[in-house]
């Protein structure tokens, strides 16, 4: 019976998001951080958000000639919610931003994107398109921005190189601290579906 009161003193019961990332992360002695970043650093499971010509060389980076798996990056989690890091490789149209912004938010914290590209670093060589969204950064907050139209899948290995120098150095309550809030990231562009009426069913 012990319910959450609902009075209008008191505070919303939400946690603040350093609380919800772990003990480990929070309390954990220095030494055992850096075991845990290093542990974060190398074991990347990439979500590949290929939206158009860059997915391509996005392919090249992970096959054998590049093959980012020796740098700790995994191929291909099976979707959102069981990957690490989203990489947006492509334009990114008004009409697809729903669907990328739906579908990071499906991931589990922490995680990292990769801007792969001109494109969807700012809209590339279609900015001025009424169709094209400006960089994926104004839905969805990014780690590292790797320039080119295309750029060479050596360039996604130094972006990637890049996240894990961040990876190494940061302490999760500070980037959930400083970070875009709960209310910001699922606010605007998408919205849920209304909950289905009860007992609704029929027409
Ligand atoms: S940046 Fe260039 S290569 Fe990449 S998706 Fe845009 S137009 Fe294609």
């Amino acid at each position: 019976m012990d319910v959450t009161p609902a009075g209008t003193s008191a505070e919303p019961q939400l946690l603040p998001e350093p609380k919800r990332l772990g003990v480990l992360s929070r309390l954990a002695p220095e030494p055992m951080k850096v075991v845990l970043n290093w542990g974060r650093r190398y074991s990347l499971w990439v979500f590949n958000f290929g939206l158009a010509c860059c997915a391509i060389e996005f392919i090249a980076a992970s096959m054998a000639r590049h093959d980012f798996i020796r740098l700790g990056v995994i191929p291909f989690a099976p979707g959102p919610r069981q990957a690490d890091l989203m990489i947006v490789s492509g334009t990114v149209t008004d009409k697809m931003a729903p669907a990328v912004k739906r579908l990071y938010e499906q991931m589990p914290e922490p995680k990292y994107v990769i801007s792969f590209g001109a494109c969807s670093n700012c809209g590339g060589p279609y900015w001025d398109s009424y169709s094209v969204t400006k960089g994926v950064d104004q839905i969805i907050p990014v780690d590292v921005y790797v320039p080119g139209c295309p750029p060479r899948p050596e360039a996604l290995l130094q972006g990637i190189l890049k996240l894990q120098e961040k990876i190494a150095r940061e302490s999760l309550a500070d980037r959930y601290a400083e970070g875009p809030s709960v209310a910001q990231l699922t606010s605007g562009l998408v919205t849920p579906p209304p909950p289905p009426t009860a007992g609704g069913a029929g027409a």
